[in-house]
C-alpha cells in the first residue's frame, strides 16, 4: 500500500466563462475564442476519478470564469457531498455579478460550516457584492469577502502575468522564483476537463496552446499509458523543481509589482 496522496487545495475549473473581461486576468479567461461551460456530467465523471487518485484535499474549490453563470452546478456540488471524508471545505470563488440560483443555495447549506464562499469584490464592476453577502449570511453559509478596490486591495492588487515569452531565467533564478511563489506554498494543483497541473498558469498556459508543459507538470486523468500509482507519484512531485510554464512566469511573490484588480478590456 503506498502512502497517501494528500493535498493542500485542488481547484476545478468548471466554466471559461466571465461575466466580466479583465485585462490582467490571471486565468486568462479573455484569451479563449470559444470559452465554454464544462458539461456537468464531465465534471462529475473527473470527479470520480480523481478521488480515484487523491486520498484527501484540504479545499475542493471551484473557480471560473464566473460559477454563478451556471444554474446547473448544484447537482455536481451535490456529487461532492459523497466525498466530503475526503476534503475540509468546498470553497467557490465569485465576482459578485451574479446571485447564487436556489437550487445551489440549497446544496450550499447542507455542507454547513464545511464550505466557504470568497466574494471578490470589484466595487461597481462587483453590483450584488452586497446582497451576495446578505443572501449568504441569511442562509448561514460561511463566506468573506476580498476587497479588490481603491486603497488596501487585497494582496496589493493584481500582478500582470499575461505574457508568455521565455525570460531566460538561469537555473539558480528560476528555483528561487518556484521557492517564493505563492502558488506553490499554498499547493493550488488546478484541473480542467480531465488534466491536472500544479499551478493555474501551468494549466491555462497549456490548454490556451502557450506553453507545451513537460510530461512531469501535468497528470492526465485518463492516460492509460500510467498506471494510477505512477500518477499520483507525478501529483506527488509537482512541486519538487520549476515547471515549464515558470520560465515566462512573473509569479506571485510579494515584491511582484502590483496592479488595480479587475480593470476591463
Ligand atoms: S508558473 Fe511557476 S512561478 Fe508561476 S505561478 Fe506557477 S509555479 Fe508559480
Amino acid at each position: 500500500m503506498s502512502e497517501p496522496l494528500n493535498l493542500r487545495r485542488l481547484t476545478i475549473m468548471p466554466t471559461l466563462k466571465c461575466t466580466l473581461r479583465c485585462k490582467l486576468c490571471s486565468n486568462y479567461m479573455t484569451m479563449f475564442k470559444n470559452p465554454e461551460h464544462v458539461p456537468t456530467d464531465e465534471l462529475i465523471r473527473d470527479i470520480d476519478r480523481v478521488f480515484e487518485l487523491v486520498d484527501y484535499t484540504e479545499w475542493l474549490q471551484f473557480v471560473g470564469g464566473e460559477v454563478f453563470m451556471r444554474q446547473d452546478l448544484g447537482k455536481v456540488y451535490e456529487h461532492c457531498l459523497d466525498y466530503k471524508d475526503k476534503f475540509d471545505h468546498l470553497i467557490l470563488i465569485t465576482n459578485a455579478t451574479i446571485l447564487p440560483c436556489k437550487n445551489d443555495i440549497a446544496v450550499f447549506r447542507k455542507y454547513g460550516k464545511h464550505m466557504q464562499i470568497q466574494i471578490s469584490d470589484y466595487g461597481k464592476h462587483s453590483p450584488k457584492a452586497a446582497a451576495m453577502a446578505a443572501l449568504l449570511q441569511e442562509n448561514g453559509i460561511p463566506f468573506v469577502v476580498k476587497r479588490y478596490h481603491g486603497d488596501l486591495q487585497h494582496y496589493g492588487g493584481w500582478v500582470d502575468n499575461t505574457h508568455f515569452e521565455e525570460h531566460g531565467k538561469s537555473e539558480e533564478a528560476l528555483r528561487k522564483q518556484f521557492q517564493h511563489c505563492g502558488q506553490v506554498a499554498m499547493r493550488n494543483f488546478h484541473m480542467y476537463r480531465g488534466k491536472m497541473h500544479g499551478c493555474a498558469r501551468s494549466l491555462m498556459a497549456s490548454t490556451l496552446g502557450k506553453i507545451t508543459p513537460a510530461a512531469r507538470d501535468v497528470v492526465d486523468l485518463y492516460d492509460k499509458t500510467e498506471t494510477d500509482e505512477e500518477k499520483r507519484e507525478k501529483i506527488r512531485h509537482f512541486n519538487d523543481s520549476p515547471r515549464v510554464s515558470c520560465r515566462s512566469c512573473i509569479s506571485f511573490g510579494e515584491n511582484v509589482e502590483r496592479f488595480p484588480a479587475a480593470e476591463q478590456l
